[in-house]
């Protein structure tokens, strides 16, 4: 077995959270913008609900951050993925690749619209989906004809890709879109790690035919709960607002719905202090880009590990910052785990490849050769952003 410096890990930690009180978290928010204030507003105003113009400021906030034309605010990503997949057109019976290395949602969302998820590998440059696996697999599996893409084998309809950004990384994302143009495959991007993440200079989200956002209290930037549908077509946004508040027809006093729509909504008061937290996602990526150079330059002097960095193509928000055990030091990733929690630094793994959970394990895969062994390597670190410096310059 190779040698990993467990001890040089600790003190890389340590080093730099130091002037950090108590247990280094994962991943923590920072609150100390104008969220009391516009929280207060909102109790003040007893808007505090469904309707009301923190909503509407940050959908406008979203949209014009990342570029995409219209951004429709939700309880949750996860939600966000539902309504995005059936915007995209996924049916019952229909087929979504997904990639075994996600978080669990990605595939929850296909199960939601009575599709099943079909389990693609992963790349190490991104460690998301690997767009060129992809076609060459799609070469064998795939027939293509007037009603889409399908799968030769299992006879389902091969609807849809969600490509994720893993821990902020995107992945190849012009690759991917040529794959499917190609077999008539819609993408949707779940971008719920990677707000602030761009690729050749564009921010993530803008490639699927929708893509999604998540403000979990561990994401980025926070709404306590919350995440968001981004879309650049104008029809599929006002259809994603239409469906998520519940598809009334707008009327003054007249209570008609026209869809089986979903109460999907974020209330007002978290919306306002997404308004806050947005007012910070600036400065938040500077720090954490900063957090990651750190971290960059600590982790080379150190034996048996490799600090993971941003591909070439893309300048990530670092949301996890990823430290990849060598090949041969893998097996001593657990030991990693509990010695880094026990010295106050909580690290954790990447999550079960989702085709080994119980509700997917007959879902088709592909070979996952690549996400089977990243998944043994990787362990995330801390990585708020209040660990970086703002003024990263100096
Ligand atoms: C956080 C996350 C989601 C959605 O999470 P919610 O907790 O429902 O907001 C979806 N996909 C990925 C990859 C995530 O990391």
């Amino acid at each position: 077995m190779g040698n990993l410096d467990i001890e040089g890990i600790i003190n890389a930690l340590r080093t730099i959270t130091s002037g950090h009180q108590g247990p280094v978290s994962l991943h923590e928010p920072t609150l100390r913008g104008n969220e009391w204030a516009y929280v207060k507003d909102c109790l003040d105003s007893t808007w505090v609900s469904y309707v009301g113009q923190y909503v509407d400021r940050f959908e406008s906030m979203l949209a014009e951050f990342t570029g995409v034309k219209k951004a429709v605010a939700v309880v949750n990503g996860t939600t966000a993925l539902h309504i995005a997949l059936k915007l995209a057109g996924v049916e019952p019976g229909d087929e979504v690749f997904v990639p075994a290395l996600t978080f669990v949602a990605t595939a929850n969302a296909v199960a939601y619209c009575g599709a099943v998820p079909h389990f693609v590998d992963s790349e190490e440059r991104t460690l998301g989906l690997d767009p060129h696996k992809l076609r060459d697999y799609l070469k064998s599996i795939a027939r293509i004809d007037v009603g889409g893409c399908t799968n030769k084998f299992s006879g389902r309809r091969i609807k849809a890709v969600i490509p994720m950004h893993a821990f902020g990384h995107p992945v190849d994302l012009d690759s991917l879109a040529e794959v499917c143009k190609e077999y008539k495959i819609e993408m949707i991007e779940d971008a719920a790690e990677s707000l602030g993440s761009y690729y050749k200079g564009k921010h993530t989200g803008n490639w699927g035919k929708l893509s999604v956002l998540s403000f979990n209290g561990n994401k980025t930037i926070t709404t306590g709960g919350g995440g968001a549908i981004m879309t650049n077509d104008e029809h599929l946004g006002k259809m994603a607002k239409h469906l998520t508040s519940t598809a009334k027809i707008p009327h003054r006093w007249e209570y008609r719905h026209d869809y089986i729509g979903y109460n999907y909504r974020l209330p007002n008061i978290n919306a306002a202090v997404g308004c806050a937290q947005m007012e910070q996602l600036p400065e938040f990526l500077v720090r954490k880009r900063h957090l990651a150079e750190r971290y960059c330059d600590t982790f080379k002097k150190i034996q048996g590990v490799r600090f993971f960095k941003e591909p070439s193509f893309a300048s990530s928000n670092y949301w996890l910052n990823v430290l990849l055990l060598d090949e041969a030091s893998y097996k001593k990733r657990d030991e990693v785990l509990e010695a880094t929690n026990d010295q106050g630094f909580k690290t954790r793994p990447a999550w079960d490849l989702l085709n080994t959970l119980p509700m997917f394990q007959d879902c088709s895969a592909m070979d996952l050769s690549c996400a089977e062994n990243l998944v043994k390597r990787i362990v995330n670190i801390p990585s708020s952003s209040f660990l970086g410096k703002a003024n990263a310059q100096t």
